[in-house]
């Protein structure tokens, strides 16, 4: 058979020296070599090392069939990958020509371990759906491709003994998170095969730096949601620290993440919402979110309209008036919905939300009529009991058996009074940390030694009678 590798380059943290004095990059070419595959290299980077494309799907597969002529089946690596394991890409292969596939795949492993492995009449299907697609070219595009019509190719699919979905990690370069998180897993030798144990020897692996943090602006509200623990807390506080100074330190250790400004108030009330937006405006390496109620975005359009890191969650859960003051215990339905269409209009990028709760469920029908022109940014938020409300969820998703936290492993919430915890369920601060005592990094690396205890399956209170354990933020 002649099979051939493509290595897509990036231009990230594949080039910083990562393991025994070398780059991501020249690893994953040793490893295409080592498997005895020709190969070529791709990238969007000018280079005359490299074949050019523009970064699109359809432009890498019209390089690829303009240049390679001949081959019979082609394997899809990238260069941020450093820890594609030799033993599994081969067994990959082997499964994929003695049983003649149209692709291959290795599924319920974290990202990163295995390449895609297309045949010659598949790419050429490929070649011929792209075309006139403009997406950016990424890890799964090849993939996505393939499940526009999956039932018409014959696709091998090889997973391990052991489901490791719960991982849900990309062992990749792409950004500073994920180089600390690689280069900790090539230092300890980690293949496919021997991921769990090693993680489970240390756990605290998966936990280099945060991705998804919140930050509690303010912790009083002008509504009172019927299925929002607010009016049972009122802690009517608001963010009294230096905010620029902990986006700063934030944006410097993290290089890039997410952050959201919520909790169990709302943001806008925070009086100093102009600077909000000012340090939003400067720190473009952050995505930002601001998920709010809708009441008071009015005054704010203008600025709002400018910002590209930025995307807004307004929590609406009616289609009418009556409907939204049962829910909302407010008179603000018309408010909102006008500043709904305003924030459309100007082109910030809006998400609606709606929490599916025993008590809205009945209303959720109207709210997706409603709302239907924008059915592609409308979020069904499950219901949070906090740890201590009644139980009102209509739909039951927890998974079956029980894993280590997901909002432990990459999220950070820091509350009004300035406290950090991994997530808005810990209203007493029973596991948070005083940040008035430590630095944000000090503190989430004493939650190292929590997330352990849910790898040991030992849970404080507040996790073992938690439901959002397996929400997983962006
Ligand atoms: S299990 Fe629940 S309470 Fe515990 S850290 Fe995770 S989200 Fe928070």
């Amino acid at each position: 058979m002649n099979n051939i590798a493509i290595i897509v380059k990036y231009n990230n943290l594949d080039d910083e020296v990562i393991y025994e004095g070398k780059p991501s990059f020249q690893i994953v070419e040793e490893k295409v070599k080592e498997i005895g595959l020709p190969y070529y290299i791709f990238s969007s980077i000018d280079n005359k090392n490299f074949i050019k494309f523009d970064g699109t799907v359809n432009s890498l597969l019209k390089q690829i069939d303009f240049n390679v002529k001949s081959f019979n089946n082609i394997l899809f690596f990238n260069s941020d990958m450093p820890l594609y394991d030799i033993n599994l890409v081969k067994k990959m292969l082997k499964e994929h020509e003695e049983n003649l596939a149209d692709f291959t795949l290795s599924e319920n492993y974290p990202e990163g371990f295995s390449p895609f492995i297309l045949n010659r009449a598949s790419f050429k299907k490929l070649l011929l759906i792209s075309t006139g697609n403009n997406s950016i070219y990424s890890y799964n595009s090849i993939k996505s491709l393939i499940e526009l019509d999956i039932n018409s190719y014959d696709v091998e699919i090889i997973s391990p003994d052991i489901d490791m979905r719960f991982i849900r990690e990309t062992f990749s370069t792409k950004n500073k998170r994920g180089y600390i998180l690689t280069k900790s897993l090539l230092e300890k030798n980690v293949t496919s095969s021997n991921l769990l144990d090693k993680i489970r020897e240390n756990p605290n692996l998966l936990r280099p730096l945060p991705i998804y943090i919140t930050i509690e602006l303010s912790s009083y509200c002008n509504q009172k949601c019927i299925f929002c623990p607010y009016s049972k807390i009122k802690k009517d506080k608001l963010f009294s620290h230096n905010l620029e100074k902990l986006i700063n330190e934030i944006s410097i250790w993290t290089e890039e993440c997410f952050v959201e400004f919520s909790g169990i108030g709302e943001p806008f009330l925070y009086p100093e919402f102009d600077k909000v937006i000012k340090i939003i405006m400067e720190k473009t390496n952050i995505n930002f979110i601001i998920e709010t109620n809708g009441t008071l975005i009015e005054k704010y359009i203008e600025k709002l309209r400018e910002i590209k890191n930025l995307t807004l969650i307004i929590s609406i859960n009616a289609d009418n008036k009556q409907d939204y003051k049962n829910i909302h215990g407010s008179d603000d339905f018309d408010i909102v919905e006008t500043n709904i269409e305003r924030a459309i209009k100007n082109n910030i990028n809006t998400y609606l939300q709606f929490v599916r709760c025993k008590d809205t469920e009945q209303y959720l029908e109207g709210f997706i009529k409603r709302w239907d022109f924008i059915k592609d940014k409308i979020i069904l938020k499950k219901y949070n009991d906090f740890c201590f409300m009644e139980d009102k969820k209509v739909v039951d998703l927890a998974p079956l058996n029980r894993f280590p936290c997901w909002k432990l492993q990459r999220n950070l919430y820091i509350s009004s009074d300035y406290y950090l915890s991994p997530c808005y369920q810990d209203i007493k601060n029973s596991i948070g940390i005083d940040l008035s005592k430590k630095t944000i990094q000090e503190a989430w690396e004493e939650l190292n030694n929590l997330y352990k205890k849910h790898w040991e399956n030992s849970y404080p209170d507040i996790c073992k009678n938690c439901d959002e354990w397996y929400i997983f933020d962006m």
